[in-house]
Order: structure tokens, then C-alpha cells, then sequence
């Protein structure tokens, strides 16, 4: 297509495709489509660039100072940005231009942070549902009362986002995922936010609309941000 498809992210169109055709092989009792969603964090701008190329419209970032140094390539290429990385209540005031949807709210005071500095946002409450004590998310207990809250702030509660079990092997990820997509359900919600490189056919059997892939796509992330 492009030269730029010609450079690091050779084949990225093909790889796309690849994990395109892993979803739709996947039985499942769900009519909805499946996004998936690029995750360019720790790269340079041209893996932004070469997702463009290859006909994505959104990708997801995970760290603020990273994400702002692609600002300005973000505003030019008009890709929407989902923020999918831990939320540091400081850092919300300098994304709020370049975030379209945030995945990660999961406690109150980073609900209210995002209310004040960007009133009507889009949000994802993110839900741990496996336990662990490194990951972030609230309890699945507790996704009632940020819903609650989030709508009384002014926010858009568009879904829910999970991240299955880290070193287990992608069935371990089923029992959390459909916890997840049975309150995406209860709640009413549009978005199911769960699969990654190394769980997506797992995901999407258990209902997830969209998954968030970085490796499989774009290769290792420099080790400065795994
Ligand atoms: C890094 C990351 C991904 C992508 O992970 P891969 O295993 O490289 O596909 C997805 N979601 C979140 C929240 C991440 O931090």
C-alpha cells in the first residue's frame, strides 16, 4: 500500500488479517461484531502510523508521557485513542485532548478526576476478575456502585474491560471473562473490552467486542514497556 507499510510493521495488513480470521473462527452464541483494537504503547509513532495504513481507527496507549510524545502525530492522523493503562489522577488533565475512550476507571476519585476535567467522557470501568493483586480494576462486586456513580458524574459508561489471568494458560481466563461479559449484560452495556495476543479466541468465545492486541501485531515491545 503505502511506504510506510514498507518499513518495521512489514506485513501488518497480513497480520491483521490473521487475527480477523482467528475471531471469526471462533464458535459462539453472539451476533455482535468483533473490533480489534491495535495497542501501539512503547513503540514509536510509526506503528500509530502503520495501524492507520492497514484501515484501524482506533488504537490503545498505556503510558501518559509516551502517548504525549505522539500527540501531534495522533491529531494529524485523526486515529481515536483508547487509554488502557494504569490512571494516575495527575496525568488526567494533560490527556484529555488526546483520549477518546478511557478503559481504565476503577475507583472513585479517578471517576471524579475524569468528570471534572473532561465532562460527558466516554468511559470503560475496569473490572479484575481474577484476583490478582498487581492488576488494577475494582472487584466485580463493585461495578454497580462505579456505574452508579459514573452516570451521576455526567460520564458515558460505554462497556466494561478485563484482563485475564497473567502466565496461565488462555482457559483460566474463561471463568473471569464471563464475569465480566454477565455484568456487560446486567448493566446493559454496549462494550466488552477483554482478549489480548495471547487470549483472544477465548475472549471472543466468552462475548468480548473488542480486543486489545499489541504482540501479535506489532512484535516484542522494547523492554522499557512491557
Ligand atoms: C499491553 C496491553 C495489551 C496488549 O497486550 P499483548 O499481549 O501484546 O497483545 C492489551 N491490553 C492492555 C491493558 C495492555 O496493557
Amino acid at each position: 500500500m503505502t511506504e510506510r507499510l514498507g518499513g518495521e510493521f512489514r506485513g501488518l495488513d497480513e497480520r491483521l488479517a490473521v487475527i480477523q480470521a482467528r475471531i471469526a473462527a471462533v464458535e459462539r452464541p453472539f451476533e455482535h461484531d468483533v473490533e480489534v483494537i491495535p495497542v501501539t504503547k512503547g513503540f514509536a509513532g510509526n506503528a500509530i502510523e502503520a495501524a492507520v495504513d492497514a484501515g484501524c481507527r482506533t488504537v490503545g496507549e498505556n503510558y501518559a508521557q509516551d502517548l504525549l510524545s505522539k500527540a501531534d502525530l495522533i491529531q494529524r492522523l485523526g486515529v481515536a485513542v483508547q487509554f488502557i493503562g494504569h490512571l494516575q489522577s495527575n496525568k488526567v488533565r494533560q490527556l484529555v485532548d488526546i483520549v477518546s475512550l478511557w478503559c481504565t476507571i476503577d475507583r472513585r476519585s479517578i471517576l471524579d478526576e475524569v468528570a471534572k476535567r473532561a465532562p460527558g467522557a466516554r468511559v470503560l470501568i475496569q473490572v479484575n476478575a481474577t484476583g490478582e493483586s498487581q492488576k488494577g480494576g475494582c472487584h466485580p462486586a463493585e461495578v454497580a456502585a462505579l456505574v452508579d456513580q459514573a452516570g451521576a458524574a455526567g460520564l458515558v459508561i460505554e462497556g466494561l474491560m478485563t484482563i485475564g489471568p497473567t502466565g496461565q494458560p488462555p482457559a483460566a481466563a474463561r471463568r473471569p471473562f464471563e464475569i465480566v461479559r454477565a455484568l456487560v449484560d446486567e448493566h446493559e452495556l454496549d462494550i466488552c473490552s477483554m482478549g489480548m495476543s495471547g487470549d483472544i479466541e477465548m475472549a471472543v468465545e466468552c462475548g468480548s467486542t473488542q480486543v486489545r492486541v499489541g504482540s501479535a501485531l506489532f512484535g516484542p515491545r522494547p523492554v522499557s514497556a512491557i
